[in-house]
Formats: structure tokens, sequence, C-alpha cells
């Protein structure tokens, strides 16, 4: 269970996480595994709640983060995609087609991924966290951190209402995109309003679906993203869109009304039943230019680490949270100092094993998005998400 008695006294962690997303319990969960004494802090009191994402991701994602892709959480298997220009011509990627003996439903096939309920799916990452020796503090807000003299830190927390701070020898900002944590630290996160998709989606009834992830592109329907038809297990379906506002005459709600009622999906769409309406902010932006500081370093969202063209951040989180754990208990129980400088081997790390290419991703979003002319716009996008989905990718691991 996690422990909720707060006391005033000063505890002492090797660190502090804060945010139990994917990203922070998977920091948390690869830290405690390799020997730190933990502390995971959250401002909620149910994890994942309320949902504010779609819950798609690949099989490997979850492979790489040691994540048993359980009942628990799935929602739906997920064997390819489909993806639609403005007017509906599509190109269809379904690995159970292209590759019948690893991808399918029949034994020794697995699935491409899964579409998660990201309320049992941030539980079951914090219990696994938890089951590693992980301290978890739910209902607990962080509002600042201190560098001290002897090279640890404070982080003040708000804990049932009640203050109290903790001493640790690194903080990690794994608050999601809307993260103060860098701030404190004076590190530049500013998104620009034209990097903020804006994303909102409907969980429905009376759509079908067939083991894709469909995604509609094209200026008419998602300017500055894309609209999905994702199935959600139980013959539901997630119908969303994201959108830049910079680039937008009307609101993410005035767009799905659109899409649903005026889109080639009109007679699909026409009996449907709204469940759930849910949104959320998503940075298309640029990693972060620097993710630490001393006695400070930023994972996930926080950092930016979202896949710029999809805006998929499940995955990477995971694999930044793995990133993170792992060097940073390799530091401190090297007796290494937690200094900015020392830090920046997380940063190296992680530039190295998937930061460059998502660097790369974002030029290419940046092209496609600069791009004037919509229809060249609408062109380029439906022929980088049909590559970017295809079995030779060479982004495929992001
Ligand atoms: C509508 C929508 C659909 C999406 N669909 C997908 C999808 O299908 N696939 C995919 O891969 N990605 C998707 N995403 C993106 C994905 O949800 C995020 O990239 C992912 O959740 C990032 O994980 P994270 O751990 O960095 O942050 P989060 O999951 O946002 O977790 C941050 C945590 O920090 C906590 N927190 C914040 N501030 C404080 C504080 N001061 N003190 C204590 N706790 C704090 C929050 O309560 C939260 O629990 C979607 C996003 C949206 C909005």
């Amino acid at each position: 269970m996690p422990d909720n008695t707060g006391s005033g006294i000063i505890q002492e962690y090797d660190i502090v996480v804060i945010g139990s997303g994917p990203a922070g319990a998977t920091t948390a969960l690869f830290a405690a595994k390799n020997g730190l004494k933990v502390l995971l802090a959250d401002k909620k009191q149910e994890l994942g709640a309320p949902i504010q994402c779609s819950g798609a991701v690949s099989h490997n994602a979850l492979e790489n983060a040691d994540v048993f892709p359980s009942p628990e959480f799935i929602q739906e298997a997920i064997y390819g995609f489909a993806i639609y220009n403005a007017t509906g011509e599509k190109k269809v990627i379904d690995y159970r087609k292209i590759k019948p003996d690893e991808y399918g439903s029949a034994e020794g096939c697995k699935p491409l991924g899964y579409v998660v309920d990201r309320r049992r799916f941030d539980r079951y990452l914090a219990t696994q966290a938890e089951r590693a020796g992980v301290t978890i503090w739910l209902k607990t807000e962080a509002s600042g951190y201190r560098v001290l003299e002897n090279g640890s830190c404070e982080v003040d927390l708000i804990k049932f209402n009640e203050p109290i701070t903790v001493k640790a020898k690194v903080v990690v900002g794994a608050d999601g995109v809307q993260s103060q944590v860098g701030k404190w630290a004076g590190i530049k996160t500013h998104i620009k309003l034209s990097e903020l998709a804006s994303c909102l989606q409907f969980v429905v009834d009376g759509v079908e679906t067939s083991g894709l992830l469909e995604i509609v592109t094209g200026h008419e329907w998602a300017p500055g993203g894309y609209a999905w038809v994702f199935p959600k297990g139980h013959g539901y379906a997630e119908i969303g869109l994201g959108i830049t506002k910079t680039m937008c005459t009307n609101n993410a709600q005035q767009y799905l009304d659109h899409f649903l009622k005026d889109s080639f999906f009109k007679d699909r769409f026409k009996n449907c039943k709204i469940l759930e309406i849910q949104g959320g902010g998503v940075p298309l932006a640029a990693p972060l230019k620097t993710q630490y500081a001393d006695n400070l370093i930023l994972v996930g969202d926080a950092a930016r680490h979202v896949n710029s063209i999809t805006g998929g951040g499940i995955h990477t989180a995971l694999s930044g949270g793995k990133i993170a754990g792992e060097f940073l208990s390799a530091l401190i129980l090297n007796g290494d100092a937690p200094t900015a400088d020392n830090l920046k081997g997380y940063h190296d790390n992680w530039l190295k094993a998937m930061g460059n290419n998502m660097w790369k991703l974002y030029r290419v979003k940046r092209k496609i998005f600069d791009t004037a002319d919509v229809l060249q716009r609408d062109e380029q996008l439906y022929a980088t998400m049909s590559n970017y989905f295809s079995p030779d990718s060479e982004y495929k691991k992001i």
C-alpha cells in the first residue's frame, strides 16, 4: 500500500521522482531495482485519472521496459495501421498480412501493440515500482527544490495538505506536459503555442474497428495534427484528433464535430454513442536542449520526450525512464556527485539511445508544418505517416 502517513520530519532518499506517469514510475522502478532508495510522489489521488490519453503503445515499447503485457491494463491488441489522406484514400499496413509468422492472434504470434487503459496501466507501473521497494506518496504535490551546500538537495512537498520537506541526492521531474520542475532549476521549458497540440477524443459505442490504428491526415479534419479511430476493446472505439491552435480557425471540439458529421466516415459514425470525453495537451516540440541541472533531471513529457509526428509519448516515457533510472543508480552507487556536469551523462545516454532520432523526427515535422501550401503539406504528412508505420521505417523504434 502507498505510504500516506505525513510526519513533518525530514526524510532522506537517494532520489525523489515527481510524477507517477509512465516516465516517473519507470524511472523509479529501474532506480530501485538497481539499489537506490526512491520516493515517487504524485499529486493525484488516483493514478492515470482523469484519462488524458488514447493509450496506443507498441509491444516492443513494453518489452524494452520489462513491462509484461498484462490483461490487467490491455483493452485491445493492435496489428497494424490504416493511414488516410484528406479525401479517404488509404494505405493499410497490416502486420498480420505483411509478417504472418510473427504477428497475429494465433499461437506463437504476437500483437504489434496495444491500446491500454491508462488508469490501470499507470497503476500497474506504480505497483511494479512499489514491489521493487519504491515508496509512493499519492496526493502529494511538489512545490520546489533547493540545492544544499553539501551537494544534496531538499524537495518541498505538500502531502495531504501538510507541508513536508524531503532530502535527496537527485530530484527527477517526470511531471508531464505542464512541468514546473524544470523551471525551478531555470531550465528553458517554454512550449510555443505553435508546437502544442490540443487533443480531444470521444470514447464511443457503435463504431466497428478491426485491430488497426486508423489515422486520418488532412488540414480539413485536423490542422497541424491528425484525427484517429482506435479500437478500445469490448466493441468500443476512440474517435479523436489533435490540432495546433495557431493553424486553426475553430477549436478542437468544432473540428471533432466536423470530422464526425462531414468526413468520409460519416456513415460509419452515424449511430455512435459518446460514452466518455477526454482531452489534453501534447507537446509536438523539440526535446529540451538541456534536460539536467544540479541535482535534477527531467524525463518524459516534462523533457519533451514526445514523438513530434505521432504525438506518442508512452513509449518514449518508458524508454527515457529506464535510461534515467539506470543512469542515476550507477552514478549514485559509484559515489559521484549529482552535479549538472555529471548528470549531463543522462542526457548524453538518452541522445544516443533515442534522442538523436527524435531530433530528426522533429526536423521532419517542422518541414511539413512550415510548408505554406495546404495541399502540399497534406501530401507530405500523408506520405510521412505512411512511411513512418511501414515495416522498413527508419524510425520504427521510436
Ligand atoms: C488526448 C491524448 C491522447 C494521447 N494518446 C497517446 C497514445 O495513444 N499513445 C501515446 O504513446 N501517447 C499518447 N499521448 C501522450 C501521452 O499521454 C504522454 O506522452 C504520456 O502520458 C507522458 O508520460 P509522462 O509520464 O511523461 O507524463 P504524464 O503521464 O502526464 O504524468 C505526469 C504525472 O505528474 C504528476 N504531476 C504533475 N505535476 C506534479 C507535481 N507538482 N507534484 C506531483 N505530481 C505532479 C501528474 O499528476 C501526472 O500523474 C496522448 C496524449 C493526449 C493528451
